[in-house]
C-alpha cells in the first residue's frame, strides 16, 4: 500500500521541514534511530486504492551466501520473483513494499483478496476507521457487518534464523492462488469476504545472515514499544493501518508445535473476556487439525497433542510485556498468537548431514505452518461476526472509558460470551487487571516530553494539547500541556506504555523475559497519572496533536548562552558543538556554557535539536567548579551478539564513531587505546592466557589516568583488574528486572538522573573503599514494578538492596575516573531517561577540554580608594583555566577521513564552516534513523 500517511494539516510538511539527522556508526548504516523514533504516525488510509495492487517487485540479485540455503528454505532473493509470478497469474494477489530493513532489503506485504474498485476499497477503509473510532455505531451497522472484509494477518521470520514461517506462508499462498485460479468456490468466497495479509519476511537481513537479531544486533521481537529497529516500526505502523482481527507471528523452534494463548501472568491491560474464549478455542482447533493431518516428521507431545502455553505451561511462557509482536498487536482488539514450529536447526556432525536433516525439518514445518494458517483462517471464517464484534467492543469500551472486566479464577463460562473451554484453564495465576486513570498529563517544554508524545502518536495513541491553564488533582498545568485522555480506543496500549506497571514478584516463579517497562517513568519526561477512568473529563478543552510543537529557543542578544545538560537532545547538542571545535564548559551546576565563538553553532543546534539555550552574562565561567568538556572518542565493550544497544545509544547521544574494544582487537593492534578518551564498559573483557597484549594495553590506558563508565559486572571487574577502586557487588537473580526507585546524591549524574531507573539483574555495591563516592542509591522499597526476588541465599533481593548504593564513582591515584551503574541504563535502548546519566558520566570521566575566557568584570559601583584609576578593580583571578588544555578544539582527530560520501554522513570534527557543511551532510544522509529536530520556538 506504499503505506501512505495521512497529511495531518501541515504536520507532514513540518516534519519534512524539521529534517532528519542520522549519526552513522563506523562502517554501518545509519543507526541513530535510537535517538528519536520517527514521529509521523501511521493512520488508516482513507483514499481507497483499488485492488489488486500489482506494481512488480524489484528482484534482488542472487546471493549464494544466503543462509536460507543451509536450512533448505527459500533464499530472500527468490521471494520477489515468486510473488511477481503470482501477481502475473492472478488478480487476487497484491504485493506492496511496506518499508526497508536496516540493510535496505524490501519488506513485502502480500494481500490476498478479491478485486476491489476504488470505491469499494475506500468503503473498506471507512468501515475500518469507524470500527475503531465509532465502534458503538459500527456494531449496529448492518451494511458494515455484512460487507466489511476482516483482515487476518500472518507475520513471519521476525527472527532471521527461524526461516520456516516464510516458507509456510508461501506454501499457503501457492495453494490458495491455485484454488482461486481454478475457480474453487470456497477459495473465491474467502477472497471476497476477507483480506488475508502476509508480511513474508519481517527480518530479511537476519534471514540472509542466519541471525536471530536484526542487522542492528537487536532482537526485533523484544523491541515493540521502543521501536529502535526499522523492522518493528514497519509492523507497528501496519498494525494501525491493517487493524487485524486475528494475527499470527510464526517462529521456530520449540521441538513440538506450540500455539498460544500464553501462560500467566496475563497482561493486565487486555480485555481478556473478549479475547481469551475464541483465542483458546482457535488453538484447540489448530491442535486437532494438526493431529488429524498427521504430517510426516512432526512430533506431538507425550499426550499426543501440541503445546498450548495457557493450558500446558504454568509459568515462563507469559504474555506480560508488550515487547513481543502478538502482545503488541493484541491492543488493536486482535486475537494474536505466537506460533512456534517444532523441529529446529540440525546439529549433525557434517555439513552434508545438516543440509539433509534441515531440508526434512523445513519440509515438515512448512506443512505444519501451512496447516496452522489454513486452520486459523477457517476458524475465523466460522466465527467471523463474534470475533469482529469483540474487536468493536474492545474499542467501544476504550472510548467509553469503562472499567476493565476482571475475570476471577475458575470463572463460570456462562457469564461470558463465546466458547467455554478456556474457563476451566483460567486459574488464580491468570487473574489480572488494572485500573485505568482518567488521563495522563505530560507538562510540555522539554525535548524529552516532546519525544515521548511523538512516540505515543506513532503508536496511534491520541494526544491533545490543553487550550488553557487548568488544574487537576491539586496540580496546576499550563496551557500547552499534553493530555492523554484515557477514553480512547487504544486505551490499553496507552496505559501499557505510560503506567508504572506492577510488582509481580509473587505471581509466578519465573518470567519469560522482562517484567516491567514504563515510558512514563523511564523516558525522562514528567508524566502524571490523573484520576480514575470513571471520572468526568478534565476541565479543559484540548486540541489533537499530530506532532509535538517545537521546543527549541535561543536568546536574541547574548554574548554567552547556557544549556541545562539534561536529556538526550542536550547531550547531542553538546557533543555536536564539541565535535565542531566549539568550547563548552560545564560550570558545575548541571548547566554548560557556550561563549561568543560558539553562538552561531549553538543557535543552529537549538533549532535543529529543539534544545533551549538561555542568555547568561558568562560570569559563572569564573567559578570554582568550571570544567572544559572535550569531544570524546569513546571505546566500548559490549555483550555480543545482541549488544547493539551499546553502540546505538552512544552513537545516538552524538559521540562520534565509538570504537568497539575487544580482546582480539587489542591483541592484534586493530584497536588502539591511545586513540580512546574514555571507555564505556558494557561487559567485561575475558583476558585469558593469550591476552597479554590486551592486558598491557588496558593497564597502560588506566595508568595514564584515563577513565571508564561501566555496568556493574564490568565495572567491578575493571576496578579489581586495574586498581581503580575498592568495592564489592551483590547481584540479584540474573533474570530479575524491573523499574526501580532511586535517590541521587549531588554529584556526577544529579542533573540528569530521574527518580526511577531500569535494572536487569539488579546490583548494589558494598564494602566501599574510602575513595568511593555514592552517586545514587536504591530507594527503601526500590521495586516499583517488575519481578525481583532474592537469590537462594537470601541476598540480592529488593529488600536487601533498599538504601544500598546503585551507582558509585571513584578517582584513583593515577587520576583515572570511574563510575559504575548497578542499574542498566542502555537496556535494549529502552530507558531513554538514563542515557544522559551515562553521557554525563562519560564527560566527567573523559579528559578536560578548553575553557572559555570569562567576561572582563565591569567596574564595581563602589568607588575605589583611588578614584583616578577607573580601570577594572582587578583582573579576574579565576579566568585562566586551572589546567591548560593542549588544544582548544576537540581532542580527538578523526582516524578516518570524514568523506565517505552520502549515506555515511560523518560528523566533521574541525572548523565551523566544515561543521555547517557537516550538518547539511548529516541532514542529507537521513535515510534511515531519524532524529527529528524541533524548530525554534518563535513567539
Ligand atoms: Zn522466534
Amino acid at each position: 500500500m506504499q503505506v501512505r500517511r495521512r497529511v495531518w494539516c501541515g504536520a507532514a510538511v513540518s516534519a519534512a521541514l524539521l529534517g532528519a539527522v542520522t549519526v552513522p556508526a563506523a562502517g554501518a548504516g545509519p543507526v541513530a534511530t535510537v535517538v528519536t523514533p520517527p514521529t509521523v504516525s501511521a493512520v488508516p488510509e482513507d483514499d481507497g486504492v483499488p485492488y489488486p495492487r500489482q506494481e512488480p517487485l524489484t528482484e534482488p540479485p542472487v546471493n549464494e551466501d544466503d543462509q536460507s540455503y543451509w536450512r533448505g528454505a527459500i533464499p530472500f532473493h527468490e521471494i520477489a520473483p515468486t510473488l511477481n509470478a503470482h501477481m502475473e497469474a492472478s488478480e487476487y494477489v497484491s504485493t506492496e513494499v511496506v518499508g526497508q530493513s536496516t540493510e535496505g532489503r524490501d519488506l513485502y506485504l502480500v494481500t490476498i483478496t478479491a478485486p476491489e474498485s476504488a470505491e469499494e476499497s475506500a468503503q473498506q477503509d471507512d468501515w475500518r476507521d469507524r470500527i475503531k473510532h465509532d465502534a458503538a455505531a459500527a456494531q449496529d451497522d448492518d451494511a458494515l457487518m455484512a460487507g466489511y472484509k476482516p483482515p487476518i494477518w500472518f507475520n513471519n521470520n521476525i527472527h532471521g534464523n527461524e526461516w520456516d514461517g516464510t516458507d509456510a506462508a508461501l506454501s499457503y499462498i501457492d495453494e490458495l492462488v491455485e484454488d482461486l485460479e481454478a475457480g474453487d468456490a470456497d477459495a473465491v468466497a474467502l477472497a471476497e469476504n476477507y483480506r488475508l495479509y502476509f508480511t513474508v519476511s519481517n527480518n530479511p537481513d537476519g534471514r540472509v545472515a542466519g541471525t536471530r537479531a536484526t542487522a542492528l544486533n537487536l532482537d526485533a521481537n523484544r523491541d515493540f514499544i521502543t521501536n529502535t529497529t526499522p523492522e518493528t516500526r514497519i509492523i507497528r505502523d501496519l498494525t494501525g493501518d491493517l487493524q487485524p482481527i486475528f494475527f499470527v507471528d510464526i517462529h521456530g523452534y520449540t521441538g513440538n508445535l506450540q500455539v498460544e494463548p500464553t501462560g500467566p501472568p496475563q497482561g493486565e491491560n487486555y480485555e481478556h473476556d473478549l479475547l481469551m474464549p475464541y483465542s483458546y478455542a482457535a488453538a484447540l482447533r489448530i491442535e486437532q487439525d494438526v493431529i488429524d493431518a498427521d504430517i510426516a516428521g512432526n512430533p506431538l507431545t507425550e499426550d499426543g497433542g501440541i503445546i498450548i502455553p495457557f493450558r500446558d505451561i504454568p509459568d515462563g511462557w507469559d504474555g506480560w510485556p508488550p515487547i513481543f509482536t502478538p502482545q503488541y498487536v493484541q491492543f488493536q482488539g486482535s486475537i494474536a498468537y505466537t506460533v512456534e514450529l517444532g523441529p529446529g536447526r540440525s546439529r549433525a556432525a557434517t555439513l552434508e548431514e545438516q543440509l539433509a536433516e534441515n531440508a526434512e525439518r523445513l519440509a515438515t514445518n512448512r506443512e505444519v505452518g501451512h496447516q496452522v494458517i489454513e486452520s486459523t483462517v477457517a476458524y475465523v471464517d466460522e466465527n467471523r461476526d463474534a470475533i469482529l464484534g469483540n474487536q468493536m467492543e474492545i474499542f467501544r469500551r476504550g472510548e467509553a472509558g469503562l472499567p476493565l472486566v476482571e475475570i476471577p479464577a475458575n470463572p463460570d463460562p456462562d457469564e461470558y460470551e463465546g466458547p467455554d473451554e478456556w474457563a476451566e484453564e483460567w486459574d488464580a495465576a491468570d487473574v489480572t487487571g488494572t485500573e485505568f486513570p482518567r488521563a495522563y498529563v505530560i507538562p510540555a517544554g522539554s525535548t524529552d516530553a516532546a519525544t515521548l508524545v511523538d512516540h505515543l502518536i506513532a503508536h496511534g495513541v491520541e494526544v491533545g494539547v490543553a487550550d488553557a491553564d487548568f488544574s487537576v488533582g491539586g496540580e496546576e498545568y499550563a496551557a500547552g500541556s499534553f493530555v492523554v485522555d484515557m477514553h480512547q480506543p487504544l486505551r490499553g496500549l496507552a496505559n501499557v506504555l505510560l503506567s508504572d506497571g506492577a510488582d509481580i514478584s509473587d505471581r509466578v516463579p519465573s518470567m519469560y523475559d522482562i517484567s516491567a517497562w514504563s515510558l512514563g517513568r523511564l523516558w525522562g519526561a514528567e508524566v502524571d497519572r490523573v484520576g480514575s477512568t470513571t471520572d468526568p473529563a478534565l476541565d479543559v478543552t484540548t486540541t489533537p496533536v499530530a506532532v509535538a510543537p517545537p521546543t527549541g529557543s535561543f536568546p536574541d542578544d547574548a554574548d554567552y548562552v547556557s544549556l541545562a545538560l539534561d536529556g538526550v537532545a542536550a547531550v547531542q547538542a553538546v557533543n555536536l558543538l564539541l565535535a565542531a571545535g566549539v568550547a563548552v564548559v560545564d560550570v558545575g551546576d548541571g548547566t554548560v556554557v557556550v561563549g561568543p565563538d560558539g553562538l552561531e553553532q549553538a543557535a543552529a543546534l537549538s533549532e535543529l535539536l529543539g534544545v533551549a539555550f538561555t542568555a547568561t552574562d558568562g560570569r559563572e565561567l569564573a567559578g570554582d567548579d568550571v570544567r572544559g568538556l572535550s569531544a570524546l572518542r569513546v571505546g566500548y565493550t559490549s555483550s555480543a551478539p545482541y549488544g547493539g544497544e551499546d553502540e546505538l545509544v552512544l552513537t545516538g547521544l552524538g559521540f562520534v564513531d565509538p570504537v568497539r574494544v575487544t580482546v582480539e582487537g587489542l591483541n592484534d593492534g586493530s584497536v588502539d587505546l591511545e586513540e580512546i578518551d574514555v571507555l564505556w564498559l558494557g561487559s567485561r573483557l575475558r583476558l585469558g592466557e593469550d591476552a597479554d597484549a590486551a592486558d598491557d594495553a588496558l593497564e597502560a590506558y588506566f595508568d595514564s589516568g584515563k577513565g571508564a563508565v561501566a555496568t556493574a559486572d564490568a565495572g567491578i571487574w575493571a576496578a579489581e583488574e586495574f586498581e581503580l577502586f575498592e568495592a564489592d557487588v551483590v547481584t540479584g537473580p540474573g533474570r530479575a528486572n524491573g523499574v526501580v526507585l532511586v535517590d541521587t546524591e549531588d554529584g556526577v549524574i544529579s542533573a540528569q538522573a530521574e527518580d526511577a531507573a531500569f535494572a536487569y539483574g539488579p546490583a548494589y555495591f558494598t564494602e566501599l573503599g574510602d575513595d568511593v563516592t555514592v552517586e545514587q542509591s536504591y530507594g527503601t522499597e526500590p521495586l516499583l514494578s517488575g519481578h525481583w526476588l532474592p537469590n537462594g541465599d537470601g541476598t540480592g533481593g529488593p529488600e536487601q538492596a533498599g538504601g544500598q548504593p546503585s551507582v558509585i564513582s571513584a578517582v584513583n591515584a593515577d587520576g583515572a575516573r570511574a563510575l559504575v551503574f548497578g542499574t542498566d541504563p542502555f537496556f535494549r535502548t529502552h530507558p531513554r531517561g538514563m542515557f544522559d546519566d551515562v553521557a554525563a558520566a562519560l564527560l566527567w570521566a573523559g579528559p578536560e577540554g578548553a575553557l572559555i575566557e570569562p567576561p572582563v568584570e565591569e567596574p564595581t559601583e563602589e568607588p575605589t580608594e583611588e578614584p583616578t584609576t577607573p580601570a577594572p578593580t582587578e583582573e579576574p583571578t579565576t579566568s585562566e583555566p586551572t589546567e591548560e588544555p593542549t588544544t582548544a578544539g576537540p581532542t580527538v582527530a578523526p582516524t578516518t577521513a570524514p568523506t565517505d560520501g552520502p549515506g555515511s554522513g560523518r560528523l566533521p570534527t574541525t572548523g565551523a564552516d566544515v561543521w555547517m557543511l557537516g550538518v547539511l551532510t548529516v541532514l542529507l544522509a537521513g535515510a534511515g534513523g531519524v532524529l527529528v529536530a524541533r524548530r525554534r520556538l518563535t513567539d
